[in-house]
């Protein structure tokens, strides 16, 4: 069986993969750990349970998810000699990790050298890594990095016009986020258009509280709208996405607007919430749209267009588009904004049928253009940490006994 593990700063999620990877035995989450309240939710052998318990500390809140896997009522295994291996989710590995990786000492100092780069997710993915292999050290440790399938983005794709030295110096530069699951559904699209992954020119939107477009060609990613901090691109739930970056001087100076002010309202304040006034979830938004709202139309139409603007981006960087992937929260379930997005775009290929796309909600994954289009779109549901599983046991495998 393989464990695949995802640590924020106060909650760590964890799922039990079966051997073949085909079923999922148990799930769960453990949050607000070291605050007041803090619990777990876990799922397996069709129940589900939560338990307020005090969780001071990751080390703690990784026995626990333990604890429960163990559990004679609850649990999903009799002996942790039954988990095989352990793959963890990392956020940023720079441009020193291309792809997955074993777990060593070294890669735990190269990660801690690399904090500064994401201060909020890679100190807690560390804290989980280092747990992890304290409790269970007798199996392989694997880390799958959202940054290393961007990697192959060419120079002209992820650097930034800035003098150079700040790239050599401070390695200032696009690195891209969401990989992992922008690995899978590219995948996953060419197994559902049973068509090899070499052929497909697939633009990918990730549409979640986080938005990443990005450009896919042959399995490759060549270009993605998230940049060096996860802030770029299209608007998100409460991010501005690209927004003149000389804002920022006519904030400060003409409004008086601090610098950490300024931060929170583009990062907290703006994007879905910022312009519709009601809220950051589409499903609000879509609703308050239906009756009339005129900002929370705005907010769509806003998302949308940003979203069409990057897919000719790419088709353009590409040399021509032949799949459209929608997935995470939005992508996988909000028919209207597939609808616009794809509005007009014949000229490229793109063409919707509606039923299919009326019908493509709640994890459904489906082809969504007519039979015969030039580009076929395909709703893809996201699952990270199947493919942290896929890794794992890869990588796992090959490791000397
Ligand atoms: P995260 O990036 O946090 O993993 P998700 O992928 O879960 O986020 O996506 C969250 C977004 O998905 C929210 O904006 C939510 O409104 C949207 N969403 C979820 N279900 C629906 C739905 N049925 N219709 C429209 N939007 C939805």
């Amino acid at each position: 069986m393989i464990l695949t593990i995802n640590t924020g700063s106060s909650t760590i999620k964890y799922q039990l993969f079966s051997h073949d990877l085909e079923r999922v035995l148990a799930r769960g989450i453990v949050s607000r750990i070291g605050e007041e309240g803090s619990y777990i939710v876990h799922a397996a052998r069709g129940k589900e349970v939560r338990h307020v318990i005090p969780v001071r500390s990751h080390r703690e809140a990784f026995e626990l998810a333990i604890q429960y896997l163990l559990h004679p009522v609850y649990g999903a295994i009799s002996d942790v000699g039954e988990i095989e291996a352990v793959g963890h989710r990392a956020v940023h590995g720079a441009d020193a990790f291309m792809a997955s990786t074993l777990i060593t000492d070294a890669v735990l100092d190269k990660m801690a050298e690399l904090a500064p780069l994401a201060p909020l997710h890679n100190p807690p993915n560390l804290i989980g890594m280092r747990e992890g292999l304290r409790l269970l050290p007798n199996v392989p440790h694997v880390a799958v990095f959202d940054t290393a399938f961007h990697q192959t983005m060419p120079p002209r794709a992820y650097m930034y016009a800035l003098p150079y030295r700040f790239y050599e110096e401070h390695r200032i530069r696009r690195y891209g986020f969401h990989g992992t699951s922008c690995r899978y559904v590219s995948h996953q699209a060419a197994e559902v258009l049973r068509r090899p992954l070499e052929e497909l020119n697939s633009v990918v939107c990730h549409l979640g509280n986080g938005v990443t477009i990005t450009a896919v060609k042959g399995g490759q990613s060549v270009d993605t709208s998230i940049g060096f901090a996860t802030f770029s691109g299209v608007m998100m739930g409460t991010r501005a996405g690209d927004i003149d970056p000389g804002l920022v001087f006519h904030f400060s100076r003409e409004l008086g607007i601090s610098l950490e002010e300024y931060e929170r309202i583009v990062y907290y304040e703006s994007g879905l919430l910022g312009i519709s006034g009601v809220g950051n979830d589409m499903r609000v938004i879509t609703e308050a749209a239906e009756q009339g709202n005129e900002r929370a139309q705005l907010a769509m139409d806003m998302f949308a267009y940003m979203i069409k603007k990057y897919v000719g981006a790419y088709a353009a960087a590409m040399g021509g588009i032949n799949c459209l992937i929608f997935t995470a929260g939005i992508g996988e379930n909000s028919p209207p904004i597939r609808r616009m997005v794809c509005e007009d775009m014949a000229f490229l290929g793109i063409q919707l049928d509606p039923e299919c796309n009326e019908e493509a909600v709640g994890g459904r994954e489906m082809v969504i253009s007519p039979p015969g289009a030039a580009c076929s779109v395909v709703v893809i549901p996201t699952n990270e940490e199947k493919m942290i599983a896929i890794d794992t046991r890869r990588l796992a495998s090959r490791q000397p006994a």
